[in-house]
């Protein structure tokens, strides 16, 4: 750590308030660095996209949604109770109030560290002077980028009657009928979740399957699972306009059909937020999208600057935003051992079921391991056979055959996302299909099944 007091105005210089950045200038300043945050509080208040559009939002509208289908399941149990009615304002000003009450958590947080907040939008004059949008101009020894990334919906005929996930929280009115476009996180996720609400829900993906990138089995079930809840999900589709009409949005689909909708949401990825940053001034190199490059230690081509997160493209998740801003730190005011494996990295679809995942799938082990045996269990799970609903759980096993390591293991299923979280932590200390075996289930549970497959599928 810098401890003369120099020529620069702060240790670290931080850009962007979202989960890298808060970490890195929280820790930073916890070791003693003095840490300077911008902030450009756009739409939102302090946290970045995670807590005002992103994980804990959608998080919280997810659990609203389940309830949609537990009220019915409750029947079969013995409860009785008259039709529940779904109040979409209620849900938003309670989630306001979460989120309002968390940026405060998230200024106290900075402001109890000793870090300095500026709330304005930073761009970079060179590789050690920061420029706020206000004219303000600060000289740090460090500077670290983590300005996140937001929606990015393709040109085509209306697509400017489309919403992203940033104003689908606070729609109004709630959406009768909704058009989701896209197969990935964010679709499937509000798919679900308009779904459970009360929308018809009609999704189009532009491949064969939904998920790309996940095990095959693991989307092929998905689908069919949410096509069982109601969604109307088309693959091979793909929007060719959108028009507004007197009853809502005319769209025109590629294979010539057409359907009348209320709104319609691109959840068609998201593109690294570099404008105004200025990054060619301190000689930032980036990949073609606008992501910015950077090293192992998140160094980038200006060795002053560095840069975190969702703005480096790599793995779009807020714990590894969190985890690369600990490398920063460690790295600048620590002994600089602290590293990341983006090996074994836990993820979960939060649908309804819930996706978790952690490891290879069947395809990307069958290439790098050669060798492998594949375990694969599909059940109702014991609730359901009371509660009427014909949801099923698909758990699966990938097993490295030399090593006898588990190396993917995949669930559609209630919880799948805490679930899997515990196993990943045996994943990554290297368990094997005979430390799973010789592990004692829960019973009853669904997790008990991932302890009890003796009998491969396929290999
Ligand atoms: P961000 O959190 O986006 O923060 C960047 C901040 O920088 C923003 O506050 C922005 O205002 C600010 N900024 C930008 N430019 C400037 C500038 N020039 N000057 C000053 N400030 C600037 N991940 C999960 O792990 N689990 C989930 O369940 C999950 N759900 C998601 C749901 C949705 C709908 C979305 C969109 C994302 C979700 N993610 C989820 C991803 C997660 O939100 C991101 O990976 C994470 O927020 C990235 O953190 P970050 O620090 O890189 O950027
Ligand atoms: P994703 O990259 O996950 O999915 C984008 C989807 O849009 C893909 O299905 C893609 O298809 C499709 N698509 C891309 N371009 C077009 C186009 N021009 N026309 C039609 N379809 C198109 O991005 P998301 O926006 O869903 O989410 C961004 C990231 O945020 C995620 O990757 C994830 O890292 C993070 N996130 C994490 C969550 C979680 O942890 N639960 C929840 C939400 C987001 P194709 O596959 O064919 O390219």
């Amino acid at each position: 750590m810098s401890a003369t007091h120099d020529a620069f105005d702060t240790d670290l210089f931080v850009i962007g308030g979202g989960s890298g950045g808060v970490r890195a200038a929280r820790m930073a300043a916890q070791r003693g660095a003095r840490v300077m945050l911008a902030e450009a509080l756009g739409q939102h208040g302090l946290g970045g996209t995670c807590v005002n559009l992103g994980c804990i939002p959608k998080k919280l509208y997810s659990y609203a949604a389940h309830y949609g289908h537990a009220f019915h399941e409750a029947a079969g149990f013995g409860w009785q109770a008259p039709s529940p009615r779904f109040d979409w304002s209620v849900l938003q000003e309670n989630r306001r109030k979460e989120i309002a009450r968390l940026n405060g958590v998230y200024a106290g947080l900075l402001a109890g560290s000793g870090v300095q907040m500026l709330a304005a939008r930073a761009g970079l004059a060179d590789p050690h002077t920061v420029v706020l949008d206000d004219g303000r101009r600060f000289r740090a020894r460090h500077i670290l980028i983590a300005t996140g990334g937001r929606p990015h919906v393709p040109d085509f005929p209306g697509s400017e009657h489309v919403l992203t996930s940033d104003a689908i929280f606070d729609l109004s009115p709630f959406p009768a009928r909704l058009l989701v476009v896209g197969g990935g996180y964010i679709a499937c996720e509000f798919a679900s979740i308009f779904n459970g609400l009360g929308a018809r829900v009609t999704q189009l993906y532009r491949g064969p399957q939904i998920l790309r990138g996940f095990d095959h089995d693991i989307a092929r079930f998905l689908t069919d699972e949410t096509r069982k809840k109601g969604v109307d999900l088309r693959l091979h589709a793909d929007v060719a306009s959108i028009a507004p009409t007197p009853g809502g949005l005319q769209v025109q689909l590629i294979d010539g059909s057409a359907l009348e909708v209320d709104a319609v949401l691109y959840a068609t990825g998201r593109k690294p937020n570099v404008d105004g940053l200025h990054l060619a001034a301190a000689g930032i190199a980036q990949q073609p999208d606008g992501a910015i490059i950077t090293d192992a230690h998140y160094r980038t081509s200006a060795p002053s600057v560095f840069a975190v997160g969702d703005v480096i493209g790599r793995v779009q998740l807020t714990p590894v935003a969190l985890a690369e801003a600990m490398v920063v730190v460690d790295l600048l005011f620590g002994d600089g051992q602290r590293g990341i494996s983006y090996d074994y990295i836990p993820t979960a679809v939060f649908t309804d079921p819930n996706v978790g995942t952690v490891g290879l799938s069947e395809a990307q082990a069958r290439e790098r391991c050669g060798d492998i045996t594949v375990f694969c269990s599909e059940f109702r799970a014991l609730k359901h056979t009371l509660s009427g609903s014909s949801e099923r759980t698909l758990m699966k096993l990938i097993v490295d055959r030399a090593s006898d390591r588990v190396v993917g293991l995949h669930m559609v299923g209630p919880d799948a996302g805490e679930i899997v979280q515990g196993f990943a932590v045996a994943m990554k200390a290297g368990a094997t299909k005979a430390v799973f075996d010789s592990t004692i289930g829960i019973h009853p549970t669904a997790a008990e099944e991932f302890v009890t497959m003796r009998t491969p599928v396929a290999s």
